[in-house]
């Protein structure tokens, strides 16, 4: 699974512990686990049935998804798909089809791939359920880290679109974090227009 290096992914320290992370980074990270699916207040009705994040968004979690969308470290799709792993194992979810939140094709010429996309692949080895890269940005938003609150809600409606016969389907959504809930809402809008049965959103950090 990982490569013959004895170096964290995450810090570069030297001695490989677990999941590809030293000993270091996979004990702080454990720290800030969360335990089972989280409930939050949404300002509306929101179309997926279940949420799970596998990290608070914090210390290591943070760091790992920094360095995955910003540093072009993209090993760490394979750190964050193990850990959404167990979380998936933990929790018995179930599901058919893992689907990533897609990001804009300006951003993705930018940073030159999608991470929720790299960790849907890495997931989809290790669960042996395929994934699809079915929903489509079809507006362009600016960052949500730009917004507070209900803000975030405005900004990404009505930016997704799918057009895949999902019919009966259980669609686990992936993405790196979860914050207010928008972007996995209006994604799972999308996917319940194509008649999936049942959304799970499933992120690294929240
Ligand atoms: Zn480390």
């Amino acid at each position: 699974m990982f490569p013959e290096t004895k170096y964290c992914l995450n810090c570069g320290r030297l001695q490989e512990e677990k999941f590809g992370l030293c000993t270091f980074c996979y004990t702080e990270i454990l720290k800030i686990k969360l335990s089972k699916s989280v409930v939050y207040a949404y300002p509306i009705e929101v179309a997926f049935d279940e949420v799970y994040s596998v990290f608070k968004y914090d210390k290591v979690a943070k760091d790992i998804v920094r360095r995955l969308k910003y540093k072009e470290k993209v090993e760490l799709s394979k750190v964050i798909a193990f850990f959404m792993k167990d979380t998936i194992d933990e929790n018995k979810i179930k599901f058919d089809l893992i689907v990533p939140i897609p990001i804009s094709k300006k951003r993705l010429k930018l940073r030159g791939y999608n991470q929720a996309l790299l960790i849907a692949k890495e997931l989809s080895k290790l669960t042996f359920i395929p994934f699809k890269d079915c929903i489509e940005k079809i507006k362009d938003t600016k960052s949500q880290t730009l917004f507070k609150d209900e803000n975030r809600w405005y900004n990404v409606k009505g930016v997704f679109d799918c057009n895949e016969d999902l019919q009966g389907k259980t669609i686990l959504i992936v993405d790196d974090v979860f914050t207010t809930g928008a972007t996995a809402h209006y994604a799972s809008e999308a996917l319940k227009k194509c008649k999936a049965k049942k959304v799970i959103v499933l992120t690294f950090a929240s």
